[in-house]
């Protein structure tokens, strides 16, 4: 099983993800949190992700994919969140899943308002140790509920960086729906509702599969 999800930072993946992997077993790879963990580590590498994250941009292609090609090509159940963020990408994941005759089982398109995104980034909060996210208006602790570490905002999750991130998405990372919506595993989610509805939503389309 291949999921792949993608949309405006915010519009609710991560959140989806960890769902799917609790309800149905698939790992989820998280491209930004394997590049926050090389942030974490101090590496040259790790100092030249944080100076292009920190501004909103993208990664070089080529890092991205030496960072997640091994996880793509041993796993068996796995959820893609952050990858293919371009057109690029998706043509390198086609030929590479052509390859070893895989194939994308869903494509789920977040659909959601840039009035939501920024709302729900201005009140994002994340645990620094499982990544898991929160909303600081309806989570009532500052600690995360999985792993009871101590919860922080992320530095790219600032006012000033969210239109330029918005900006990069529109030019990079829509003209995915494109080359993904005429294939019959692609579903467009409704992103401005609650993560349960859109859980729901999802729980239809895998049990019609
Ligand atoms: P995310 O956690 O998905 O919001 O990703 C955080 C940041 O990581 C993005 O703003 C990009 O700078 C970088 N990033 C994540 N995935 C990719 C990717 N597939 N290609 C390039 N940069 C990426």
């Amino acid at each position: 099983m291949l999921i792949i999800v993608f949309g405006k930072p915010g519009a609710g993946k991560g959140t989806l993800a960890d769902l799917i992997n609790e309800q149905y077993g698939v790992k989820n790879i998280s491209t930004g949190d394997i590049l926050r963990n090389e942030v974490k580590k101090g590496t040259d590498l790790g100092k030249h992700i944080d100076s292009l994250i920190n501004k909103g941009n993208f990664v070089s292609d080529d890092i991205v994919l030496s960072l997640i090609e091994n996880e793509i090509l041993s796993s068996g159940n796995l959820l893609l969140d952050g990858y293919p963020r371009n057109l690029k990408q998706a043509k390198n994941l086609d030929k590479m899943l052509c390859k070893i005759n895989k194939e994308i089982n869903h494509i789920l398109y977040f659909n959601a308002s840039d009035d939501m995104i920024k709302e729900r980034i201005l009140n994002r909060i994340v645990c620094p140790k499982c990544s898991r996210g929160f909303n600081l208006l309806t989570h009532n602790s500052n600690l995360c509920d999985k792993c009871n570490t101590e919860l922080i905002r992320r530095t790219d999750d600032k006012e000033e960086f969210i239109n330029r991130r918005l900006e990069i998405y529109s030019k990079e990372t829509q003209p995915l729906v494109d080359y993904y919506k005429d294939r019959d595993c692609f579903t467009e989610l409704d992103a401005d509702k609650g993560i349960n509805e859109v859980f729901d939503e999802f729980k239809n389309i895998a049990k019609n599969a």
